[in-house]
């Protein structure tokens, strides 16, 4: 796999970190205190095109891909004030939508997927999930490695930054809970574990 970006890459980069400089974890902490939302974030991340960089030009995306939509979240998260909802509505629906959607699906959701006009969810029942063990492997190795490297980051930031660690001016105890949740949801680190114990070792089921 090659990890050079190439200069579009690098310029995207560059343009959504310019954006998450504008808004950043003031911004978002501000928000979540007051029990509000990131919706001028997503807005304008929206109108210049980020939110939907990996869906098809027709249907007005960037024709990208997902490492593009990847390079967008990094930079916002980077910058303080990720959009969790990336993952879910452009990565998620907007990607099954585009390959596997009626060309009628596509012509209603995509545009509005696009521009952060719409935000989707989904609802799924997996009966006969697993069969693809190669994918589910890859997925859940760099779900559990990302999960535990947010994990020990923050706690070692706090750990070295000591009691003033937990002031709100340093941020990071708000970060706790976040970066936690990332051990448990959308899978736990268990069941991740299982996967890989099942389905790559050829373990017996354990539960
Ligand atoms: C912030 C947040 C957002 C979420 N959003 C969504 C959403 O949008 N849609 C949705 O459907 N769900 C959502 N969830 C739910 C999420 O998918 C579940 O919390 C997650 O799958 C874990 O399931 P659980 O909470 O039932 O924990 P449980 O399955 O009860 O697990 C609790 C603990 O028990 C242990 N455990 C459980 N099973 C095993 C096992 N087989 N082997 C060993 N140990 C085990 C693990 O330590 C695990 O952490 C969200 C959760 C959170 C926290």
């Amino acid at each position: 796999m090659n990890f050079t970006e190439t200069d579009e890459q690098q310029a995207l980069r560059a343009a959504v970190a310019e954006l998450g400089r504008e808004y950043g974890y003031a911004y978002y902490t501000r928000q979540a205190r007051q029990g509000g939302r990131l919706t001028e974030l997503w807005q304008e991340a929206g109108k210049l095109g980020f939110l939907g960089v990996n869906l098809p030009a027709e249907y007005g995306g960037g024709g990208a891909g997902l490492y593009e939509l990847a390079i967008v979240l990094e930079e916002l998260a980077t910058a303080g004030c990720g959009l969790l909802m990336m993952v879910v509505s452009p990565a998620i629906c907007g990607t099954i939508i585009a390959r596997y959607g009626t060309q009628e699906q596509q012509r209603t959701w995509l545009p509005l997927l696009a521009s952060g006009a719409a935000i989707l969810a989904f609802g799924i029942t997996e009966p006969d999930a697993g069969d693809d063990a190669a994918a589910g492997e890859a997925a859940n190795m760099a779900k559990y490695a990302a999960a535990e490297a947010s994990v020990r980051t923050v706690d070692q930031a706090i750990q070295a930054l000591g009691g003033s660690s937990m002031t709100q001016e340093f941020g990071l105890a708000a970060m706790l809970a976040n970066v936690r949740t990332t051990r448990i949801a959308p899978v736990s680190r268990e069941m991740i574990l299982n996967f890989v114990a099942q389905h790559s070792l050829g373990l017996p089921k354990s539960y």
